[in-house]
């Protein structure tokens, strides 16, 4: 079945809001059915738009009309003309004697009707006139009768689009689709819809194009996205396409309709450049989301959210499509809710708070320093992981404001522990984006000095060292710190891959051994012998060498007896919170 499967349905939302009370439109239409009147010279006029069951005038001059049910012949009769008609002499015509009689009015002789069509073809009502007498409606009366109903068409056409067309690309909007789908829940019953969300050019290059050549340019080349678009996707009746943000758009079609799922909508539209202007040219990269419901069961603003979830996933994933999965939807969503959360807690909201993990040396067995850890106890869900909040954040802007939380609490606690005369050095993760921004070692530096620590309080371990490595400026920074006194330490060494040549390069003082290097090398030979030659090599390079998540003596006995200088683990301790911390500070591990 086509989700169209009627012509009246595929302007219901056209007609739906013709029957909204709007006293200027009102006005106009009368003001055309009355010149309709005088120039074809009849008793009347009038102007009718049309639904499933009924007939609804929306404007009369002159004649008693009223609304007939389309189970009833004449209206019937009247929708399936598809051309100008009239009838001489209605009493003459057994099909319609019956009707346009009222009691008390003069009986109605003539009647002549013609058909409103929509751009797409579809009929969705009548311009009719009608005399009191029999008469004649010669060529040129047809004419005139046809260009009146153009005028009118052209109007309702004008009108409407005022909300559902999309002004820059002339196509239905947003709210269309929303419309569509609301008409759609209610006619169908078990068949599923298709909403594929398309986007061809992103905003960033929108602005970038309108940057560089202008706003009329980057607005005419929209324009020739969506004419390319409709050309390549060549719609049939019934499959519709939808401009929903600039750039992007929807295909709606039925789930049946395997021609415009998100894989064949895009095998449609590669390999396309556009010029823009000598010499510069916009390479099309679409992406798709697509999602399949019953608009009868999902409401419409729910179906077209799936549709931008799907599409989002796509985006962020980095590949083309992506099809609506519920448990990543949930996922998503839940992260999005934390993030605001987070967001509220690193603005003051209680919630967030460090902990600290000893380290300790391997050869005199006393605590060397502490590594600042960040915890999260949401208010409804407990405990949640850094694990799970920071990956999340990556690249936000919450990320760096995470980091000047971490950087000034860990200060104040410095402060504290400097005070009552207690203070050990403290380790900070940053990331690359952390160590990049703008002023960062500078800020970092005046904010130690400021509060009367030194430098040599501080360590910072740096995660995501490839990425440090190839940036200028966050060595730049590092280097700048470690002149001052800062230590910098190479965090989760041996995890993944790692290019062990930016050893030659990088100003660590510090490497620290991942956990998952060193998890078996008590019961795995093989393991052991990497982790032995690895910690001989970084002492020759002159290192301190720290080793992470050492969680029993037999893995401390081995480390220290391969030259690593430092270890950290449940063995020791697990993370406490500052105020455990002085339970700690003599404490002695003799292996
Ligand atoms: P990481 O820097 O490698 O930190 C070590 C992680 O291992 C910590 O997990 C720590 O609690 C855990 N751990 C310590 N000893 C053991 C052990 O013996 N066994 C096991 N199984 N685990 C141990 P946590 O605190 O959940 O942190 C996870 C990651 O989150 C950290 O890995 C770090 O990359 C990041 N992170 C934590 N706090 C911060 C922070 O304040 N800022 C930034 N940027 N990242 C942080
Ligand atoms: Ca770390
Ligand atoms: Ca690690």
């Amino acid at each position: 079945m086509n989700i169209y499967s009627g012509k009246i349905v595929l302007c219901e939302k056209f007609i739906t809001e013709l029957r909204t009370q709007d006293p200027a439109r009102y006005i106009l239409l009368k003001n055309i059915i009355h010149l309709a009147t005088d120039c074809l010279n009849v008793s009347g006029s009038f102007i009718s738009v049309l639904n499933e069951n009924l007939q609804h005038r929306i404007a009369v001059h002159n004649i008693p009309f009223h609304t007939y049910s389309l189970q009833e012949y004449l209206p019937r009769f009247i929708t399936e003309q598809s051309d100008t008609f009239y009838i001489t002499d209605i009493s003459h015509d057994a099909r319609f004697s019956d009707y346009l009689k009222t009691p008390g009015e003069p009986e109605i002789r003539f009647f002549a009707c013609t058909p409103l069509r929509t751009s797409d073809g579809v009929i969705f009502g009548t311009l009719g006139v009608c005399d009191i007498h029999p008469r004649r409606f010669s060529q040129r009366e047809i004419k005139v009768i046809e260009q009146i109903s153009y005028l009118v068409m052209e109007f309702f056409q004008a009108w409407n689009a005022r909300d559902f067309i999309d002004n820059s690309s002339g196509i239905p909007n947003s709210q269309a689709l929303v419309a569509d789908l609301q008409i759609l829940g209610v006619k169908t019953n078990d068949s599923e819809l298709r909403l594929v969300i398309i986007e061809c050019i992103n905003i960033h290059k929108i602005f970038e194009i309108a940057r560089t050549v202008g706003m009329l340019q980057a607005q005419a080349l929209l324009r020739e996205v969506c004419t390319l678009f409709r050309l390549r996707l060549s719609l049939s009746f019934g499959e519709r396409l939808y401009t929903i943000a600039p750039g992007c758009y929807a295909v709606l079609s039925n789930e049946e309709d395997k021609n415009l799922d998100a894989a064949s909508v895009l095998s449609r539209l590669q390999d396309i450049r556009l010029k823009i202007e000598h010499n510069i040219y916009a390479d099309l990269i679409p992406c798709a989301g697509e999602t399949c419901f019953n608009p009868s069961v999902i409401p419409a603003y729910e179906g077209i959210r799936r549709g931008v979830s799907a599409l989002h996933e796509a985006i962020s994933s980095g590949s083309s499509l992506q099809i609506f999965n519920e448990e990543t939807d949930a996922r998503r969503n839940t992260e999005f809710q934390l993030m605001n959360e987070l967001a509220a807690a690193l603005h003051g909201a209680p919630g967030l708070y460090m902990v600290y993990q000893p380290k300790f040396c391997l050869k005199t067995g006393t605590l060397t320093g502490l590594e600042a850890l960040i915890r999260w106890c949401h208010p409804v869900r407990g405990d949640v992981s850094p694990d799970t909040f920071l990956p999340a954040i990556t690249r936000t802007h919450l990320h760096s404001e995470l980091a000047d939380w971490v950087i000034n609490d860990v200060t104040v606690q410095l402060v504290k522990w400097q005070a009552a005369g207690c203070a050990v050095p403290v380790s900070i993760n940053l990331s690359e984006s952390d160590i990049t921004r703008d002023g960062f070692a500078k800020k970092f530096y005046e904010g130690i000095i400021l509060s009367g620590l030194t430098p040599q309080l501080f360590e910072i371990e740096c995660l995501e060292t490839e990425k440090i490595i190839e940036n200028e400026y966050a060595v730049t920074a590092l280097t700048m710190l470690r002149e001052r006194g800062v230590r910098i330490a190479l965090d989760d060494f041996g995890s993944g891959y790692n290019n062990v040549n930016y050893l030659r390069r990088m100003p660590f003082d510090i490497i620290k051994l991942d956990r998952e290097l060193i998890s078996d090398i008590v019961t795995d030979r093989r393991s052991q012998i990497i982790v032995t030659n690895t910690i001989n090599m970084l002492k020759s390079l002159e290192y301190t060498v720290i080793a992470e998540g050492v969680e029993d003596l037999g893995t401390a006995k081995i480390l220290s007896e391969a030259g690593c200088d430092i270890a950290q683990g449940y063995y020791y301790s697990r993370p406490l919170p500052a105020g455990e911390i002085t339970k700690i500070l003599y404490a002695k591990f003799i292996l």
